[in-house]
Formats: C-alpha cells, sequence, structure tokens
C-alpha cells in the first residue's frame, strides 16, 4: 500500500474493511478543501460509502472480488457531482493546476473496469447533468447532458412519438456519454446502426479545461470526424459533456418471429443472406444449441441440433411485412422453420434485465465476452474457442449467440460460466478463459471487443490489435492530455506508451 498526495493506492488485493479503517485515520488531502473553496457551488463526497461505490463498475472480475470483500483497485479520493458545463471546465482546470488524475463516470456500467480509479483520481460523476436540452422534430436530432440515464431518454422520446433507437441491454443503467465513451451497440443496431452512426453533435471538456464543440450537421467534410475520435475514447481524451443523437419516429409496425434452424452453421448463413441482400431486420440473433434450450424451452423442435433465431422487422406496415416475408422465404432456403413465438416474447420480457445474478449470488463466476469477425471466420471461430475451453477446462460452460449482424461479418457474444469454487482455485481459471478466447480472436482475424470496449481489463490485447495504430492513440494521448490525468492507465495507455 502507497500513500501518493492524491489518496491512497493499494497496489494488490485489499480487503474492504482495511481500506475502511485507512480512510477513516488518514487526513482527506489538502486539496479537497481547496476545491470545495474554489468552486463552492459543486457538490463532494469524501465519506467512504460513497468511495466504496464508485471504487468499482460491472467488471465481473471486480464483482468477483466485491463479493470476496475486496477493492477491485483503490478507492477513488473524492466523488464530485457537477450541475453544468462551466463548473465541469472549473473542476478540470483545477485538475491540471493541481496535478490530479481523474474519471469521468456516466453510471459505472460498464463491464471492463473502465472506471476504476487505481491511484485515489477524483471521479467527476455526471448523474446531476442529466437534461434533455432539445427535442427538434424538424431536424429529427435530442441533444441530451452526458450523464443523462437512457430508459429517461427513451420515455420522454417515446411521449412524443420517438425514439433514438439505440436499445443496449443495459439501456435502463447506462448513459447517453457512456453509450458514447465506449462505442455502444445496442439491440436494434442492424436497422438504426451502432452509437458512432447516431451521434451528430457532440461537445467535450478537453484536459486543457477548453469546451470543444462539434454542432449537428447532417454531414461535413472538415478534416478528420472529431466526433470518432471521442466516441471508444472511454475518458482517456476528455469529458463528454453533451451529445447530439438522431431520433426516429416510432415505427407504425413491428413484427417478429422465431425459427429454428438446424445448426449454427445454416443459421448463420441465412443471416449473412439476409444482411447481404439488403434487408434491415432491427433484430437478429442466433443462439447456440444451449443457449437456445435456455430460450426455446418446449418450443424447440425435436433435432437435437436445432438452433434458434429471433427477428424483427421495423417500419411502415407494408414495408416491414414485406421484409419479414422475404426474410423467412431467405430462412426456408437454408432449412429454418417458422416455431412458435414463445422464444422472443421471453427474451422481450428481459431484454433489459442482468441475467448474471442468480449463478453469482450462488457462488459461481459468470461472465461475458463480446468479439466480432468476418462471416468467412465465425463458425470456424466459434468451434475452435469452444473446443480449446472444453478440452483445458471441461468444468467451465461457454456458450454463445449472434446478436449484431453486418453484411461483412456479425458479433459473437460469449458467455463463460465457471461453477461455484475458491477464489485461489477460480481466478486463474477465469484470467487463462479471457487468454484463450481473446489469443484466438486475435489469430483468427476477429476484433477484441465488438461493443463493451476496452476499460483495464483488456489493455493486454489492445496493442496487438491496433499495431502501430496504438502509437498513434498514444501520441494523441500526450498531446491532449501531457499529464496524463483522464482516465489514466485504460486503453492500455500507461505512462510508458
Ligand atoms: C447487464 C449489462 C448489459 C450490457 N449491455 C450492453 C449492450 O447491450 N450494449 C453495450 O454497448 N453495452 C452494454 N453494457 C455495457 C455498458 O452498459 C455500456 O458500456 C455503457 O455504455 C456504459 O455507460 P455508463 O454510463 O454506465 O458508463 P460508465 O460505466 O460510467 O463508464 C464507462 C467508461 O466511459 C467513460 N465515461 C463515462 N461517461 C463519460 C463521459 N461523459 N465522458 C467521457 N467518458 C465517459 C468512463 O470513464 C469509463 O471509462 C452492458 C452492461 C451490463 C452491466
Amino acid at each position: 500500500m502507497v500513500d501518493m498526495n492524491q489518496g491512497t493506492v493499494f497496489s494488490t488485493a485489499v480487503e474492504i474493511e482495511t481500506a475502511r479503517k485507512v480512510d477513516d485515520e488518514q487526513l482527506a488531502p489538502s486539496w479537497i478543501a481547496s476545491l470545495q473553496a474554489e468552486i463552492p457551488s459543486v457538490r463532494l463526497h469524501s465519506d467512504f460509502d460513497t468511495l466504496l461505490e464508485h471504487s468499482r463498475d460491472r467488471l465481473p472480475f471486480g464483482r468477483f472480488r466485491h463479493r470476496s470483500k475486496q477493492l477491485t483497485g483503490a478507492l477513488p479520493s473524492a466523488v464530485v457531482e457537477p450541475t453544468n458545463v462551466a463548473e465541469v471546465e472549473e473542476i478540470v482546470q483545477f485538475a491540471q493546476r493541481n496535478n490530479l488524475a481523474v474519471i469521468p463516470y456516466g453510471s459505472g456500467s460498464g463491464v471492463l473496469g473502465g472506471t476504476v480509479p487505481f491511484c485515489g483520481e477524483l471521479i467527476i460523476a455526471l448523474n446531476r447533468m442529466n437534461r434533455i436540452l432539445e427535442i427538434d422534430e424538424t431536424n429529427n436530432v435530442v441533444r441530451a447532458e452526458a450523464g443523462l440515464n437512457g430508459g429517461a431518454l427513451e420515455v420522454a422520446l417515446k411521449e412524443r412519438g420517438y425514439s433514438s433507437g439505440h436499445s443496449p441491454q443495459s439501456l435502463e443503467m447506462s448513459t447517453v456519454g457512456g453509450w458514447a465513451a465506449c462505442r455502444g451497440s445496442g439491440q436494434c443496431s442492424s436497422r438504426y446502426g451502432n452509437i458512432e452512426n447516431m451521434i451528430v453533435g457532440m461537445k467535450v471538456v478537453l484536459p486543457s479545461g477548453e469546451l470543444m464543440d462539434v454542432r449537428h450537421v447532417p454531414r461535413r467534410s472538415v478534416g478528420p470526424s472529431l466526433i470518432e475520435l471521442f466516441i471508444g475514447s472511454e475518458g482517456t481524451l476528455g469529458l463528454v459533456v453533451e451529445v447530439t443523437l438522431k431520433i426516429w419516429p416510432l415505427p407504425p409496425k413491428e413484427i417478429d418471429g422465431t425459427v429454428a434452424f438446424p445448426g449454427v452453421e445454416s443459421g448463420l448463413h441465412a443471416i449473412r443472406k439476409v444482411m447481404q441482400l439488403g434487408l434491415r431486420p432491427a433484430v437478429i440473433r442466433l443462439y447456440d444449441r444451449s443457449e437456445s434450450e435456455r430460450w426455446g424451452g418446449d418450443d424447440l423442435p425435436d433435432d437435437p441440433d436445432a438452433v434458434i433465431c429471433m427477428f424483427e422487422f421495423h417500419g411502415l406496415a407494408g414495408v416491414a411485412e414485406a421484409e419479414f416475408e422475404a426474410a423467412l422465404r431467405i430462412f426456408a432456403t437454408h432449412g429454418g422453420v417458422i416455431i412458435d413465438d414463445g422464444p422472443i416474447r421471453r427474451w422481450k420480457s428481459v431484454r433489459f434485465e442482468s441475467h448474471s445474478d442468480a449463478f453469482v449470488d450462488a457462488g459461481g463466476y459468470y461472465d461475458t465476452i463480446e468479439v466480432a469477425a468476418p462471416w468467412s471466420r465465425l463458425v470456424e471461430m466459434y468451434n475452435t474457442i469452444r473446443s480449446a475451453i472444453s478440452d483445458k477446462y471441461p468444468e467451465v460452460m461457454l456458450n454463445a449467440h449472434w446478436s449484431h449482424a453486418y453484411s461483412d461479418g456479425a458479433c459473437m457474444y460469449m458467455t463463460t460460466k465457471i461453477p461455484a469454487m475458491p477464489d485461489e482455485a477460480a481466478l486463474p481459471i477465469h484470467a487463462s478463459v479471457w487468454e484463450i478466447v481473446m489469443r484466438h480472436c486475435l489469430d483468427m482475424g476477429g476484433t477484441i471487443s465488438h461493443h463493451h470496449g476496452i476499460g483495464y481489463f483488456r489493455n493486454k490485447w489492445i496493442i496487438e490489435e491496433l499495431n502501430a495504430g496504438h502509437k498513434v492513440l498514444g501520441d494523441l494521448k500526450r498531446a491532449l492530455d501531457p499529464g496524463n490525468l483522464f482516465n489514466p492507465g485504460k486503453l492500455g495507455l500507461t505512462d510508458k506508451d
């Protein structure tokens, strides 16, 4: 354990109660009083419970540690809750003058440790910057503060007859700024696009404390996209304070169904054809056998290899119905038969809930790893990864579904379950499972993340994926944030990069 001017840093796994005692005994860093004096309007917390709450996100490894009453990394030194852009600018300028590391914080629903502090960082929580600033019904865009909860955005839009089309499973647990910062993707991505296709304007407080304002226009050819630079930057390059998103009138028709295929390969071929022929399903999800059993239940056909695909089309009535029928014809040519709609009804009833709680509460180790690859590699990648895991760890269950489809490939979303056992036995297996999946993914031409991002937990593999591009990222980081004060150590950006 080392004490730094910014707070207390724990270099190894630390019991939460030990951290509580240290926190009780030590004096708050002197800069906390200065911050309160210089920006009296801003709400600041430094009590242990608030620090503990902001010491982790939804990273499963952090959850396992928390269950064993340990911290994931360190405690932050304080949490500030600005209410407007001017306060954010003042806080960032204060951090620059005092050489303080900061972490932008949305809702802490990230699953890669993006908000986990390691050196007593100051957390800048956006929960009080949660207003919708404008719903522009001529240009079909909404302007919102970055801390706005995704579910609240959708409720407000729905009242006016619109949707953003962004529907991550974590809709109600995440913020619009977090969507941008993590380069997120929603369940309806094949119709409405991913977050990078939706954000058309952005305001960012840069590490210098200046405000960058990229105003909304339908498209620009004015150098590289500065919005894109911050989409996926995970709090390392600046703090997103406002986003402008496209919105869509609620579709007059939504038509869905469930199809059974004779196996994963035929299901993936059928989805590839649907996407390559230009159909635009809102939802299209194929499940491997084990996940098909979970969602299909008694509705699964007798064939022991049968897998299910849930799908949905949105749009004007005639158009959505015609696309639905066209998809059914394509499915049929690959052995797809429509079955009872029980599976998609069951999925829809829990689509915005977390599915890991019961398994983790019973002592097991549940994680998810989403990757993406071109169609030509997907089946081989699935089979290779599954065999590699079951050969080495027969006790580990690895299942998959394919939940975001494109004309050139798809996302493969894997769930890994290690049964209940002591941490000393399980955590090395957990780390090894990640290593095996990431290794095969890199070797087989995939990307290490489709939408969860990097945080710190994927640091080990980002350099290999981006190769010289990671140096470019490091150069950008140094240019924008020479003191390495913004979310240090995330995206593989350590001091030495
Ligand atoms: C059950 C569950 C299901 C999920 N399903 C999906 C899914 O379907 N699709 C998907 O894309 N993700 C999903 N996620 C992951 C997560 O919800 C997303 O990454 C989400 O976008 C994070 O938003 P947040 O506001 O909680 O960000 P946080 O967790 O608070 O922060 C995440 C990262 O973004 C940075 N950050 C946050 N806000 C800002 C800001 N305003 N400016 C700069 N940096 C910022 C943080 O520093 C951190 O690095 C899921 C998570 C869970 C727990």
